[in-house]
């Protein structure tokens, strides 16, 4: 599981991928913010019962903004070396109990 990169999608949503709908659980690495100089931001962590293969997979997401946007992510699915890694979409499931508040950014100064 990779715990270092920011949850920026790689590319566009694509209406034809199918949806996994996530559920925060919990908060991941601190990032510079890229539009406030001197400050950090921290992401969340979230979990989504993957439509490929049924397990429940783990990805990054940046916390505020508009938490019903889509965005597209690569498969965690346990795959043969080379085997290329299906997408889907991922929108925040918005009856859950997520730990922390999709809406509002964890922000600090920062530490140098
Ligand atoms: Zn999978």
């Amino acid at each position: 599981m990779t715990e270092s990169t920011p949850s920026t999608p790689a590319v566009e949503p694509q209406p034809e991928l199918p949806l996994a709908l996530a559920k925060i659980v919990g908060l991941g690495s601190w990032f510079r913010h890229p539009d406030r100089p001197g400050w950090e931001r921290r992401e969340a962590r979230i979990e989504l019962a993957c439509p490929y293969c049924g397990e429940l997979h783990r990805h990054g997401w940046t916390l505020g903004g508009a938490h019903t946007r889509t965005e597209t992510r690569l498969a965690h699915c346990q795959l043969p070396a080379g085997e290329p890694r299906p997408q889907y979409r991922v929108a925040l499931d918005l009856a859950a109990r997520h730990v922390v508040d999709p809406g509002q950014p964890i922000l600090r100064r920062c530490r140098r």
